[in-house]
């Protein structure tokens, strides 16, 4: 295989604190990979800039005219890291055979990168970078982040565990998700989607050197509830359960009070009661069922592509394989 050209995706956002110092490693690493032989001299690293309201792009332009090692884009507002992520991979996907995806403040140990491209010139099409711990991480991160993953799997959404947004991705997986059209994004569960052969590389995150994480609480919320309503329709299914449930027991309840009335004993659930109980039950499944088809035109509205094709054997006319 030829010396594949790689482009480091680096989203940021109010990151001039961090941008220098995050260059000059980048730089070292691609360098340092450019001479022995890795990688392709043509190897970028792309800082996106997500609408930041600091000096972020003049440090952007200021790096790009010293060293043609760093590329620049501009997202032209705040869009989000998933987006701004998402426009790096775009565009990288034209210009390298291979991206890797990182965060600006370097907590995911740069030094995993030569194990990723070692599990791509084995064959991989995508390598999904994994914390083995979160002993940096404060207690609180720590809980909510495992909690997180847990209950994303309890609604059925498919990620990858203790995986962030750092991970390989081959020009075939690039294009392959440039297929995919959704509006809110969550990349992390579109990613297992998309199938081939994938490899995981173990790494320990670090604590983010300069400046203040941008993802707060609230932040950190939405992006989890927009995971789990992105992929998944078992909130609505729960909702129908439940309708079914409450509807079911108040009937049984009601076969009792009949009972008892015939047979005069004296304990009965009360009409009123379970009349309440009952109707709340009926309109529940109902709300249930309408979802439920409201779950289906949310998944023709997405139009995900349903297959990629991996390996094509075929003969030409002029019978020479391909
Ligand atoms: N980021 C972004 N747009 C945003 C928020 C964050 O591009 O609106 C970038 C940010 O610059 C960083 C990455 O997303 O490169 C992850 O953010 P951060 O390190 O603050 O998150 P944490 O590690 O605390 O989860
Ligand atoms: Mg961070």
């Amino acid at each position: 295989m030829d010396k594949p050209v790689l482009m480091i995706v680096v989203p940021c956002y109010n990151e001039e604190e961090v941008l220098p110092e995050t260059a000059k490693r980048l730089s070292e690493k691609l360098s340092f990979l450019m001479k022995n032989e890795t990688i392709s001299g043509q190897s970028r690293v792309l800082f996106v800039d997500d609408g930041s309201k600091d000096r972020t792009w003049e440090i952007i332009c200021g790096l790009h005219q010293q060293n043609p090692i760093f590329s620049g884009a501009k997202l032209s507002r705040n869009r989000g890291h998933q987006n701004a992520l998402l426009c790096g991979l775009m565009t990288a996907k034209a210009l390298c055979d291979v991206a890797i995806s990182m965060d600006a403040d370097l907590q995911d140990d740069i030094d995993a990168v030569d194990e990723m491209l070692e599990k791509y010139k084995e064959g991989a099409e995508i390598v999904y970078g994994v914390r083995s711990s979160r002993q940096t991480d404060t207690a609180f991160k720590r809980a909510t982040a495992q909690g997180f993953y847990r209950f994303m799997e309890r609604m059925g959404v498919d990620i990858v565990y203790n995986h962030a947004d750092y991970r390989l991705m081959s020009k075939r997986a690039l294009n392959a998700l440039s297929e995919y059209r959704e509006v809110n994004l969550f990349l992390r569960g579109i990613v297992p989607l998309i199938g081939f052969r994938t490899a995981t590389v173990e790494y320990e995150r670090g604590e983010r050197f300069a400046g203040e994480s941008k993802y707060p609480l609230k932040k950190m919320l939405a992006f989890a509830f927009d995971g789990i309503t992105s992929f998944s329709v078992r909130p609505i299914r729960l909702i129908t359960v439940l309708g079914i449930l409450i509807l079911c027991l108040s009937a049984l309840c009601g076969v009792y009070d009949l009972i008892a009335l015939i047979f005069s004993i004296p304990f009965s659930f009360g009409l009123l009661g379970l009349s309440v109980w009952f109707c709340c039950g009926l309109q529940l499944a109902a709300l249930g069922l309408v979802g439920e088809y409201v779950g289906k035109i949310y998944g023709e509205v997405k139009a995900r592509p349903r297959y990629h094709l991996e390996t094509l054997l075929h003969t030409g006319e002029d019978e020479s394989p391909r």
